[in-house]
């Protein structure tokens, strides 16, 4: 690494210093000529909007009906099966098959899975069936002559001459 101001190769730490509003690496010679330091913005990793839904997080275009829960306990009652039998089912707690119904936990994939075997219902969405983006309309009616008022009073070239 060379210092941006004198060419020379650096040893050592280099310095980081605002010089003349420009942000340079320079040697320890010319860190005295800039004395506001300024730290280097590492590459942010790809953030993920999407919930924190464990194993579902990494499908892509499929997400978790919203009333997932309300499609648990129907399902089930159209079964005659109780909290007891369907968590005995699924190999889980009853706490966590209530917990579901009440949508206040979030049902892994495997966990949906098993829930589509049993209770044979979806409780799968693919995105653009659940989500759909309205486009926006664009300005219409609306010319570059309204929003600028072009005319302003009082500032005419012309001069009236009056008799
Ligand atoms: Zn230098």
């Amino acid at each position: 690494m060379r210092c941006e101001v004198c060419g020379r190769e650096i040893r050592g730490q280099p310095f980081r210093r605002i010089i003349e509003g420009s942000r340079l690496t320079v040697c320890s010679q010319c860190a005295r000529f800039g004395d506001e330091e300024w730290t280097p913005t590492p590459p942010k990793p790809p953030t993920k909007v999407r919930g924190s839904t464990g194993d579902l997080s990494r499908l892509e275009d499929i997400t978790l009906v919203e009333d997932y829960g309300r499609r648990i306990r129907e399902a089930r009652e159209r079964m005659n099966m109780t909290v007891e039998e369907l968590a005995r089912r699924i190999g889980e707690k009853e706490s966590v098959v209530k917990k579901l119904e009440r949508e206040e936990l979030v049902p892994s994939e495997a966990l949906v899975q098993k829930l589509r075997r049993i209770l044979k219902v979806e409780l799968l969405i693919r995105e653009e069936e659940g989500f759909k983006i309205s486009s926006s309309k664009p300005l219409e009616g609306r010319r570059l002559g309204d929003l600028i008022k072009i005319k302003e009073e009082g500032a005419e070239d012309t001069e009236e001459e009056r008799g």
